[in-house]
């Protein structure tokens, strides 16, 4: 893995927590997208290297809905920059990782993404990003 990409914060509120994270970073977002596979809409700040990706659940099928509901607003997740998805799952899932999607999908901010189960890494969801060219 290359890097830590981004890190995703569950928000209730998209627009509220959208102007929090402006005055706190002393940046505005860069991008704010909607994507309805995974019925979220997703607001992105760059610091540096690294991004922070702000998640509001779009609808109540959304894993953001069950994840605040569960455990409040929050970190949700730890994304890590890869060169080959195809080949960092294969590797994962030969150590044993429980990976939450067998093929990568897309995901946002001009991604394919993998998530990797909470309970193979210690509580945290770990999501692996790579950047569609
Ligand atoms: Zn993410």
């Amino acid at each position: 893995m290359e890097k830590i990409e981004h890190i995703g914060i569950a928000v209730k509120s998209l627009k509220d927590a959208t102007a929090i994270y402006e005055t706190l970073l002393g940046c505005a977002s860069y991008k704010t997208e909607e994507v309805i596979s995974e019925h979220v809409l997703t607001a992105f700040f760059k610091i540096g290297d690294s991004k922070i990706e702000l998640l509001e659940a779009s609808s109540r099928q959304s894993a953001i809905a069950t994840f605040i509901e569960k455990r409040g607003e929050g970190i949700h997740h730890i994304a890590f920059a890869v060169d080959n998805i195809l080949e960092e799952m294969a590797r994962l899932k030969a150590e044993g990782f429980t990976l939450l999607n067998e093929v990568p999908k897309i995901g946002a901010d001009n991604k394919m993404v993998c998530f990797v189960h909470p309970k193979s890494a210690n509580g945290v969801l770990i999501e692996l990003c790579q950047e569609i060219k």
